[in-house]
């Protein structure tokens, strides 16, 4: 299959590998200059337990891609999703699906802009991983992904799909819901990306701090209040419950979550606006108070005020 990958940073980069790998006739999209000439002149590098590799893939600045692929896969920052969509329209085919794996809320809202509903898939994804520096990707653990068709006509087409994902070994299963899972990870992220990176602590030591429960407890249920707007109705115990397994170093306590990694560490802008900001957007709009996430809001764009000069 003709697959492009927008957004090829670390999960862009390992997803077109995969994809490359199972046969598939792949290229990348990417606005980073200095990124798509280095994989063009030595290849893109693959680090897979200690070993590197590198690999010849075909990409391009969203300017120079010309062909229409029978499929695009997703892969931008949320900040980026709208802009890269208006620069790589052209390729965007009358039968081309889209299918959308970015973390966060409101994506499918951006696509309908530029795509028939009818091709647009959504999608989560528990892969995981790193850009170690221009032209250079680390593959970290194993993961899956589920995906749905936004048009309840499409479902065949859903599942073909993750035909396609599982020869490339990357565990896809058809959700009768992706709604409600991508909402579910939007919760866990909302919950610990944003406080982890003000509070500059990994998950374990965010765990172990006495407010913990009553912080993640007063989020979730800001989310749970606008997700049933939506008629998506979220367990909000469950949650809980999930958000305080990973405080164990053997789960993923160790972690700074990305979000830490992006601002604190490597002075980016965040996705803050598409988890917790979105909460906090969708609050003045239902006229819900969501005071809690209004403030992680802020607190992450005045940190971004204060690291990217
Ligand atoms: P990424 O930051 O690695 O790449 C996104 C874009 O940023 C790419 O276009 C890349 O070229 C550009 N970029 C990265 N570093 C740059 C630099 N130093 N200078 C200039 N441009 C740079 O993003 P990602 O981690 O692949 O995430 C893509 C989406 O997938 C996001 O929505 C993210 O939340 C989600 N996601 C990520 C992971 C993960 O483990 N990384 C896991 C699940 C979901």
């Amino acid at each position: 299959m003709k697959i492009a990958i927008i957004g090829a940073g670390a999960m862009g980069s390992r997803f077109g590998y995969m994809l490359q790998q199972s046969g598939n006739d792949v290229f990348l999209v990417d606005t980073w200059k200095e990124h798509v000439n280095i994989i063009n002149k030595n290849g893109l590098l693959i680090e897979e337990n200690n070993k590197l590799n590198s690999i010849k893939i075909p990409i391009f600045l969203p300017e120079e891609a010309i062909e229409i692929p029978e499929l695009i896969i997703l892969f931008t920052k949320s900040m980026g999703l709208k802009s890269m969509l208006k620069s790589i329209n052209k390729i965007i085919g009358k039968n081309t699906k889209v299918l959308c794996l970015l973390n966060g809320l409101g994506h499918s809202e951006t696509i309908s802009e530029f795509v028939d509903m009818k091709n647009i898939f959504m999608g989560v994804t528990l892969w995981t991983s790193e850009l170690i520096g221009p032209g250079h990707v680390k593959l970290t653990g194993s993961g899956n992904l589920e995906i749905q068709n936004l048009d309840p006509t499409m479902e065949d087409t859903a599942k073909k799909i993750c035909q396609t994902l599982n020869n490339a070994n990357l565990n896809a299963v058809y959700s009768k819901n992706v709604v409600l899972s991508i909402w579910k990870k939007a919760c866990i992220n909302g919950v610990l990306n944003s406080t982890c990176t003000i509070l500059d602590c990994n998950i374990e030591e965010f765990g172990q701090l006495k407010n913990s429960k009553k912080i993640i407890t007063k989020i979730i249920q800001e989310f749970s209040q606008i997700a049933n707007k939506y008629n998506i109705f979220l367990n909000i115990d469950e949650i809980i419950k999930n958000v305080e397994q990973t405080y164990d170093p053997n789960e993923a306590g160790e972690h700074f979550p990305s979000m830490h990694q992006d601002l604190i560490q490597n002075h980016r802008l965040t996705e803050i606006d598409y988890i917790n900001g979105y909460i906090s957007k969708k609050g003045k709009e239902f006229d819900i108070s969501t005071p809690y996430n209004d403030l992680l809001t802020m607190l992450i764009h005045s940190k971004e005020e204060l690291l990217i000069k």
